[in-house]
């Protein structure tokens, strides 16, 4: 995928069906068409630049928008197509959205319980901390419990893999883990299909090669009225 079929997934993903999804993803094509940055980060310059368009707009709650995955905010919507959809790591999320990495797991959290539990009524047992942790048993933080971690797209570290060896032998903790994987796989399920209309992914390059085209008319018209004034300020000077 390249960085413009990259823009398009996301805002298709997190735009609401208004019928706009095609504008605001030039827009946030063009936001970025000129930058001397890596893929990577100009699809993160143009996720954050894509948050900020959508940051307000209202979703109409008539129209067939009344998906749970619609009553998110804007920023909710794309953590969870980041995290997803997307396979983003936390400090990637991070920096799109403007946070600390520290903030992004209990944010994460707290957003996946509300879409399961309020917006998709599941009925899923709701994992709490364990009545009587054995000693080995890994810290049980309710705003961002461990098992999420295991879950998410993030790089494993030493911890992770002395929890999952724990996990082996410990069935209270087995049982979280089982809890924690039924909810991240219900927010999967509960994202929208993000689709694309197909006339859309073939003018990807096209259509872009335009707003680039207009970008370089605006710059040649600048240089132009700029070598005007020059001209008449070395002309004057001569004089
Ligand atoms: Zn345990």
């Amino acid at each position: 995928m390249n960085t413009y079929t990259f823009i398009d997934q996301l805002t298709y993903a997190v735009a609401p069906p208004n019928g706009a999804a095609e504008t605001y993803s030039d827009r946030a094509k063009a936001s970025v068409a000129w930058l001397d940055l890596t893929e990577d980060r100009k699809v993160e310059r143009a996720a954050r630049f894509l948050i900020e368009q959508l940051d307000g707009i209202p979703v109409d709650p008539q129209s067939k928008v009344a998906h749970p995955f619609f009553r998110l905010s804007v920023k909710e919507r794309f953590l969870l197509v980041a995290l997803h959809q997307l396979q983003w790591p936390y400090d990637r999320i991070a920096r799109t959205i403007g946070l600390p990495d520290a903030m992004i797991a209990s944010l994460a959290w707290s957003i996946r319980i509300r879409f399961v539990f309020e917006e998709m009524s599941a009925s899923l047992p709701f994992p709490s901390a364990p009545l009587r942790p054995a000693p080995a048993c890994p810290t049980y933080d309710p705003s961002a419990p461990w098992m999420q971690g295991l879950l998410d797209p993030n790089p494993k570290t030493q911890h992770h893999k002395a929890i999952q060896t724990h996990i082996g032998d410990c069935p209270t903790c087995r049982s979280l883990m089982e809890q924690a994987r039924h909810i991240w796989e219900r927010v999967l399920i509960g994202l929208p299909e993000t689709k694309i209309p197909e006339q859309t992914q073939l003018k990807t390059t096209p259509r872009l090669q335009v707003v680039e085209q207009k970008i370089a008319l605006g710059l040649a018209e600048a240089l132009a009225i700029l070598s005007g004034v020059f001209a008449l300020y070395f002309w004057i000077r001569g004089a």
